[in-house]
C-alpha cells in the first residue's frame, strides 16, 4: 500500500507515534501501520491541521473518527499476525479499516451511513487498500457470507453483544466491543473457546451508539 508521507505531516506524525508509545502502545506492527496510513487524508479538510493530535475528530453525520490511542489499543488487543479475516462494524472514516488492512489478510467492514461509506470507498482506493470489502447495512447482523472471522471489532457502543456477531466469531477468535449505555461503555474483549466466550473487561470507553437490530433503536 502507498504511504503518502507529505513533508508537512512528517513531524506531527512522528510525535503522535511517540505519544502512543508513551501511553503504552508496544506492538511495533501497530505503530508501523500508524506510521504508514496518512490519517490527514481520512479527516475532513476543516480539521486536517489536527489530524496527528491524539484526539477524536468530527467526520460528518454526527459521527467521529476515534482518538488514535483508542485505535492503537483496540488493534493491539486483537493481536493480529497478518493472516486473519477481520470484520469491522462502523467503517466511519475508514482510517481504522486502513490500519486493519495493513495488519491482516482480509478486512470486511460495514457502515450504515451511505455518505460515510461512499467517502470510505474513495479513501480506501486512494491508499490502495486492496484487501478490504465494504458493505452498506446494519453491522449488528454481521456479514455471514464471509464468516467466521478471526477478529471482530465494533467501533460503536452496544447495549449487549449482538448474537449474530457472537455466531460469526471463529474458534480462538477475538471480538472487541464497547458495552454499556448510550454515553459510556466498558471496552470488552471476548475470545471464543468452543461454545464459551471468555470475557475480559479492558476499561471505560466512550463511543457513538451502535444503531441496529442488535444494538440501539435509531
Ligand atoms: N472506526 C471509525 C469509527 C467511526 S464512529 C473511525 O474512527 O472513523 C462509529 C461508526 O459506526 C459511525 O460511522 C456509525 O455510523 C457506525 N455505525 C453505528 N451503528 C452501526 C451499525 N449497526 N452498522 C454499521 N455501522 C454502524
Amino acid at each position: 500500500m502507498a504511504s503518502a508521507v507529505e513533508p508537512e505531516f512528517r513531524g506531527p506524525r512522528r510525535r503522535l507515534i511517540e505519544t502512543l508509545q508513551d501511553k503504552g502502545i508496544k506492538d511495533l506492527s501497530v505503530l508501523r501501520a500508524i506510521d504508514q496510513v496518512p490519517r490527514h487524508l481520512f479527516v475532513p479538510p476543516s480539521v486536517r491541521h489536527r489530524a496527528y493530535e491524539d484526539s477524536a475528530l468530527p467526520i460528518g453525520n454526527g459521527q467521529t473518527i476515534s482518538q488514535p490511542f483508542a485505535h492503537a489499543r483496540a488493534i493491539e488487543l486483537l493481536m493480529l499476525t497478518g493472516r486473519e479475516r477481520v470484520l469491522e462494524i462502523g467503517t466511519g472514516s475508514a482510517y481504522q479499516t486502513a490500519l486493519l488492512a495493513h495488519l491482516s489478510a482480509q478486512v470486511f467492514s460495514i457502515e450504515r451511513f451511505p455518505a460515510l461509506l461512499d467517502r470510505a470507498r474513495l479513501m480506501l482506493a486512494q491508499v490502495q487498500a486492496r484487501n478490504v470489502s465494504v458493505l452498506l447495512g446494519d453491522g449488528t447482523l454481521g456479514w455471514r457470507e464471509y464468516g467466521p472471522y478471526d477478529a471482530i471489532v465494533v467501533s460503536a457502543g452496544a447495549p449487549a453483544v449482538p448474537p449474530a456477531l457472537e455466531e460469526q466469531l471463529a474458534e480462538g477468535g477475538r471480538l472487541l466491543i464497547p458495552i454499556g449505555d448510550r454515553e459510556e461503555q466498558v471496552l470488552t474483549l471476548l475470545t471464543r473457546r468452543g461454545q464459551v466466550l471468555d470475557r475480559r473487561d479492558i476499561g471505560p470507553a466512550r463511543f457513538v451508539p451502535l444503531i441496529g437490530a442488535g444494538g440501539w433503536p435509531s
